[in-house]
């Protein structure tokens, strides 16, 4: 009831208590052996990749330059105040320096290596905490219902919810060091497998596992905490001496007002003279308009497209999914895996509109595959390398560097080193 408080006016649909026979109807694969009852509540969930992508594209609509594959590697100073930074082009390696009346600093989790160009003796301001995900067949959930437990015996939240036509689970919130490169260890995946088989009646086994990814959480530091769970999830900003303005802290659901407040203090660092108050709010992310519930029928219709098809092209481009439609009819209209709604063309629209210059940027950032199921990302591998080579004019040696670069990004996660037999295809055509 709380919950629905503070959603007020934003509430999607009140909450009701559960007793124990319709939490199970809800949730069948709950265990019903001392189940009491249960709270149903409703929340929106979204595809994080596909979220960023849009963000970034639609800020370029509005007038900003966006570089990607580019770092920080040194802050720029005049007279002790900040006027730029130098930046590397990872590919080329090529540094130059960008000028910039204000430096904001929205490195997450990375935000103290910063604020350490900016001054090295700056305190720390973070800490992080890394949290798995593992992602597991469609069966394990029902179709449009989540399970969360709020605390298990070890005081942690654990939740099951129907993900992009799969189930996602989540999640550890262990003391982390601060590195990009953070994968899932073993053992973080056998604790949320043996949580599931507590409180849930599934059989499910390492095999079922068809991903797992970890993250960084950015927490502001409490020095005296000695559990990152206790720690703050709000965002801060911070000026410095020099200027270096630096947000972090917050999370995705409050992504905007972290980006509200943060170019607020930047009118104020960088005494900007703004056009108008933010217009971010009532400003419509690239796809909304034209969006409408039934765009999926529609482009079903108009493009022959199949069910579970439109319906992905819908969510993960909104009125943008008839341009990507378009390019699957012009011949890239091929499912990038069996048994996944990705195609072809999404491998097109994503190096032509949404800058994937990667292989990696396309099977895991533009579109989901290689999150959800990394036997069937590695099954796809030859036909993007064909299509991203074709389009952007790769030789065999970049071919080659790409191909080896993607399974570095997969190799270090423990049991998916290997191809194996773990995935939705592979389950498919064991079916048919
Ligand atoms: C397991 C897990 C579950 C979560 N669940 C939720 C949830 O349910 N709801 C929610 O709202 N939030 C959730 N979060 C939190 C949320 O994902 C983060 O808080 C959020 O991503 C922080 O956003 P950010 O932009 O500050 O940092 P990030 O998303 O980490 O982005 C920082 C960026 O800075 C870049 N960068 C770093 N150094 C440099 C440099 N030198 N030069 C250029 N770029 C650089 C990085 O590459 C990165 O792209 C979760 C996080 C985790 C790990």
């Amino acid at each position: 009831k709380m919950y629905d408080w503070l959603a007020g006016k934003s509430n999607l649909k009140p909450s009701r208590y559960l007793r124990a026979k319709d939490a199970k109807k809800s949730f069948p694969m709950l265990k019903a052996k001392g189940l009491r009852g249960g709270v149903l509540y409703y929340d929106g969930q979204f595809d994080d990749a596909r979220m960023n992508v849009t963000i970034a594209m639609t800020a370029i609509q509005q007038g900003a330059t966006v570089l990607n594959h580019v770092e920080v590697t040194d802050l720029r100073k005049e007279n002790s105040r900040l006027v730029g930074a130098t930046v590397r082009d990872r590919f080329t390696g090529e540094a130059f320096p960008v000028k910039a009346k204000v430096v904001v600093n929205a490195t997450g989790p990375f935000c103290d290596h910063i604020r350490h160009m900016d001054d090295p003796q700056a305190p720390k301001m973070l800490s992080a905490s890394s949290g798995i995900h593992i992602v597991l067949d469609k069966r394990f959930s029902p179709p449009a219902t989540g399970l969360l437990i709020p605390k298990t015996e070890d005081g942690r939240v654990l939740f099951l919810l129907p993900w992009l036509g799969h189930t996602l689970v989540g999640t550890t919130d262990n003391p982390a060091k601060i590195e990009s490169n953070l994968k899932p260890t073993e053992e973080d995946i056998q604790y949320i497998l043996r949580h599931i088989e507590q409180y849930f009646d599934v059989p499910v086994s390492r095999q079922d596992v068809l991903s797992a990814w970890s993250g960084l959480r950015p927490l502001v530091s409490n020095p005296k905490a000695s559990d990152t769970a206790g720690l703050s999830r709000d965002h801060i900003v911070h000026v410095s001496d020099s200027g270096l303005l630096t947000v972090t802290g917050g999370k995705w659901t409050t992504y905007r007002k972290m980006a509200l407040d943060a170019v607020d203090h930047a009118v104020k660092v960088g005494k900007l003279s703004p056009l108008g108050p933010s217009r971010s709010e009532v400003v419509p992310l690239m796809g909304a308009v034209g969006y409408s519930e039934d765009l999926p029928k529609r482009l079903q219709k108009e493009f022959g497209l199949a069910e579970d098809v439109a319906q992905h092209l819908a969510k993960a481009y909104g009125a943008l999914a008839r341009e990507v439609a378009t390019l699957a009819r012009e011949g890239y209209g091929q499912r990038l895996a069996d048994a996944h709604p990705y195609l072809e063309a999404e491998v097109l629209y994503g190096i032509r509109h949404e800058m994937g210059y990667t292989v990696t940027d396309v099977l895991a950032r533009r579109t989901r595959l290689a999150f959800l199921d990394i036997g069937s990302a590695r099954r796809a591998l030859p036909r993007v390398l064909e299509i991203m080579g074709d389009e952007l004019g790769w030789d065999p040696a970049r071919r080659r560097e790409e191909e080896q670069k993607f399974e570095d990004y997969l190799s270090d996660l423990p049991d998916f080193a290997k191809p194996q037999e773990n995935g939705a295809e592979a389950r498919a055509a064991r079916s048919a």
